[in-house]
């Protein structure tokens, strides 16, 4: 009946960078040329430089989970102890790469909206000190909950275990202190807060993490990071790279470094402020205990399936997002902030959710979390308070 444009809001993949996109149509180059040398030796460096690092960074290509998988599979033996942080869809991927690799896991579980905290971790380091990694989400994506990372990897830090850290959806909507916290292995992803497609994935790993390669005898062939490195090097990649991609990271990490991370960092955070503000004047409850600033997942009033948000948002407004995952799929429905997101996003999306809730039996004042987000977007941009015969008028 009216326009309505497609808007990929997701936490995963993400709103496209434009100059990314457009940078993907020159992907008519070789792989084994100087051109191409010249381009992976710039987003090498380029990465490393946004995530803050001056440990190796490898490229792979595979979504996030390939990088999951080569950071168990270069690092760990069979039948090696490690500690995995569960409390999400995304912590249960760890366990599963741990089960499919033969490991012995020690799995601290927290429900869904909650996260494990230091002090769980540091008690279980002292009962099993022959965990060789401990592996957890920056951020659970799935229930919108962040790590208390930095607490955590001071306590690694003091065992010969290495972090490995999912920060598939933390890169780029918290800070991660790599070398200054002592991350080990860092995993980032590119259809999250890198604004471009899904299809690549990379890794930071520190010294500590290396020198548990040199023993690890767990089975590898394609993820071979030792292998991907001595190719790095010369601007290379071991077997035929995400060309297409590369060219739109280049784009993307160009955009991030002008910016500054701390700023796309403090984006994210300051939209999920927002709009966990806009929740609350809506009557709506965020579902996380330690909400992040990647995503925020809100519970659907009482009554109220999350699937009908979702499809509402489709169905009227052209707007993609996501429900939850797994059994939180009807109860949560999520609103991205990490990446190429804005202030006019998040007017519109919570503009939107205001027609939804109405159209379904949860009556709220049109305009009331739009004037949440308003007013948050005010304090940050140090405007006038109106005088209250502005407002409300
Ligand atoms: C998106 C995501 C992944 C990776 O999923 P892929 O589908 O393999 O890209 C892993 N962990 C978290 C926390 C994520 O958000």
């Amino acid at each position: 009946m009216y326009i309505k444009k497609q808007r990929l809001l997701t936490p995963g993949p993400t709103p496209l960078l434009p100059q990314a996109l457009h940078a993907m149509m020159g992907a008519d180059i070789h792989h084994r040329t100087e051109d191409f040398r010249q381009l992976y030796k710039s987003v090498l460096t380029d990465l490393k430089t946004v995530m803050g690092t001056k440990n190796d960074v490898i490229i792979l290509v595979s979504s996030g989970t390939g990088a999951l998988e080569a950071s168990a599979v270069n690092f760990l033996s069979p039948g090696d102890a490690v500690l995995i942080l569960s409390a999400g869809k995304f912590g249960e991927r760890w366990e599963n790469v741990a089960k499919a690799y033969g490991l012995r896991a020690v799995t601290l579980k927290s429900p869904y909206g909650e996260v494990v905290s230091p002090e769980r971790v540091e008690k279980a380091l002292a009962e099993n000190p022959d965990v060789r990694a401990v592996m957890l989400q920056a951020s659970e994506t799935s229930t919108g909950s962040a790590h208390n990372v930095e607490a955590i990897a001071a306590l690694v830090k003091k065992t010969p275990a290495i972090l490995v850290l999912d920060a598939i959806t933390g890169l780029g909507t918290m800070p991660l202190d790599i070398d200054g916290w002592g991350l080990d292995i860092v995993v980032g992803g590119s259809q999250k807060a890198f604004m471009i497609p899904p299809g690549i994935s990379f890794l930071s790993i520190s010294q500590k993490a290396w020198a548990l390669n040199e023993s690890a005898k767990l089975p590898r062939f394609y993820f071979d990071l030792k292998r991907e490195l001595k190719n790095a090097v010369n601007g290379e990649s071991a077997w035929t790279p995400n060309t297409s991609l590369l060219l739109a990271m280049a784009e993307s990490l160009k955009y991030i470094k002008n910016l500054g991370m701390d700023k796309l960092v403090a984006n994210a955070q300051m939209l999920a402020r927002a709009t966990r503000a806009a929740a609350a004047t809506l009557g709506l409850e965020v579902f996380s205990s330690s909400p992040g600033g990647s995503v925020t997942a809100i519970q659907a009033p009482a009554g109220m399936d999350s699937g009908v948000i979702v499809k509402e948002f489709r169905q009227r407004f052209g707007a993609i997002i996501t429900n939850g995952q797994g059994e939180m799929k009807g109860q949560i429905f999520r609103i991205a902030h990490l990446g190429y997101f804005d202030f006019m996003d998040l007017f519109s999306m919570v503009a939107a959710l205001e027609v939804i809730l109405n159209a379904n039996g949860h009556p709220v004042v049109y305009g009331s979390g739009v004037a949440a987000v308003q007013q948050i977007y005010a304090e940050a941009a140090q405007l006038p308070v109106p005088t209250p015969a502005l407002v409300g008028a």
